[in-house]
């Protein structure tokens, strides 16, 4: 873990350290006191950066405040899962009404199969689904139910790309630039036993020839291939046409299931990225945006596949939850998913394209080395010129920049993922959107001294 002091460019980097540490003292009291209950003062690995985060205090719309009073606009809404901003009164009001009524009961109720009719018109290969509590829970019921249905034990996943906390999924999610060597994996840091390293077999993203040749070899033994159509968590890097039909291909030769994780990407479009692909994968996962805010997970696909958990079978694979399905979480998506129009996916869209093109004009208008990728209503700035087509491409960028750029828009009211990532919702305008562009123009310059400062 790099540390604050460890940044290669201390003396100009200090300075917004000093100020960033001047204008937070509610937030580095809270964090102290964090520090006696949570390791690191931390709970959720992704949001922690350094010197310590900002505490939030409320939300609402496109804005949130920070309990030393300074007001930001959200450009990660988190983590994506905020389409329609902090409180919308839509969904607020769906929440309220549910709450009063009961949130949750160990008997199932109507709110469920709404959202889940919803959510196959929307998705037309979920023909079945089943609801649980986040994306990392949907990704080990997707995984369950491909290796009850082929009886194989091994899934293949592409280096870099992120599905969750589980353990199969945290094999070379950031395995640096010396990864094992393809296809094995790496665990994610300690904790992450052997054996399931030996399950997860690796490819590096829009490699088409390399995944073809592991799932012809490996066909016996693999039971699903899972990836998102953008690899976001290693940089919203999209998947090339070619790159994600030829795997579609490949998998069905071979008789391997494919999983496509569409927990961030279900915001491109109505039926999500797979109907801009056109690729139908045997099973989906999807989070965030179907919860309206509160915690969600749902997975899906062929209703012979989702037949392994039909309870009235004998051998029925098991998947508990005591939240899968509350009535409150299926009320607030249900809310989310009617304000998300073909005309709100549109604005967002527009937004996403504003400000990628916007941002790459900043940085190469002051000499900076960067590549902001992306697509609809997502982007990332990468610092090193393009392309970036994969997870070893990402890696190679200055992450350092990336650190001091987000602690930089922070102090100029724009929130993004420290790692760099921006998402825009139906709640922005072009105005919030040309607000940041001008920051990232007066941030712009600064950076390209930092990178000239390479001690
Ligand atoms: N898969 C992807 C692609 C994700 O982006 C995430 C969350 N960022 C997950 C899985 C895990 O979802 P959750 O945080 O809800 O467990």
């Amino acid at each position: 873990m790099p540390t604050a002091t460890s940044l290669r460019r201390p003396a100009l980097a200090a300075d917004l350290l000093q100020r960033y540490e001047a204008r937070t003292p509610r937030s580095a009291a809270l964090h102290a006191e964090a520090l006696e209950s949570l390791p690191g003062g931390d709970t959720r690995t992704g949001t922690f950066f350094l010197p310590y985060p900002v505490y939030m205090a409320r939300g609402n719309g496109v804005r949130m405040w920070d309990v030393d009073g300074h007001e930001y606009r959200d450009f990660l809404g988190n983590y994506t899962s905020l389409i329609h901003g902090h409180a919308h009164p839509h969904i607020t009001a769906a929440i309220a009404e549910q709450a009063a009524r009961g949130t949750a009961f160990p008997f199932p109720g109507e709110s469920a199969l709404r959202l889940a009719a919803e959510i196959r018109g929307r998705v037309p290969s979920m023909e079945r689904l089943r609801f649980c509590n986040s994306g990392t829970e949907a990704v080990i019921g997707a995984v369950r139910a491909a290796r009850a249905f082929t009886g194989r034990a091994k899934v293949l996943k592409m280096e870099g790309g992120y599905h969750g906390s589980s353990d199969i999924a945290q094999v070379s999610v950031s395995p640096g630039l010396d990864g094992a060597a393809y296809p094995n994996g790496r665990g994610q840091g300690p904790g992450v036993p052997d054996g399931v390293v030996h399950d997860v077999l690796v490819t590096p993203f829009n490699d088409l020839e390399m995944v073809q040749r592991v799932v012809r070899a490996h066909r016996h033994e693999l039971a699903a291939a899972i990836l998102e159509p953008c690899l976001t968590a290693a940089g919203v890097i999209p998947a090339e046409r070619e790159f994600l039909v030829g795997l579609r291909e490949v998998t069905q030769e071979c008789g391997v299931l494919l999983i496509l994780d569409e927990i961030i990407t279900l915001r491109l479009a109505r039926g999500g990225a797979q109907a801009l692909y056109g690729v139908v994968p045997d099973l989906t996962t999807v989070a965030k945006i179907i919860g309206g805010g509160l915690p969600v997970g749902a997975f899906g696909g062929r209703a012979d596949i989702m037949a392994t958990f039909d309870p009235r079978a004998r051998g029925t694979v098991g998947h508990s939850g005591t939240f899968n399905g509350n009535a409150v979480t299926m009320a607030a998506g249900r809310a989310a998913m009617d304000l998300l129009t073909d005309d709100a996916l549109t604005h967002i869209n527009t937004l996403g394209a504003r400000l990628r093109d916007g941002m790459q004009r900043a940085f190469d208008g002051a000499s900076v080395p960067a590549c902001v990728t992306g697509t609809g209503s997502l982007a990332h700035v990468h610092f090193r010129s393009g392309p970036v087509r994969e997870y070893r491409d990402a890696a190679r960028g200055d992450q350092e920049l990336g650190k001091l750029l987000h602690l930089a828009l922070l102090e100029r009211g724009f929130a993004c993922a420290p790692r760099g990532m921006f998402a825009t919702s139906t709640v922005m305008t072009a105005t919030d959107v040309d607000a940041l562009l001008g920051a990232v123009e007066e941030v712009a310059p600064w950076l390209a001294r930092l990178e000239n400062e390479v001690i």
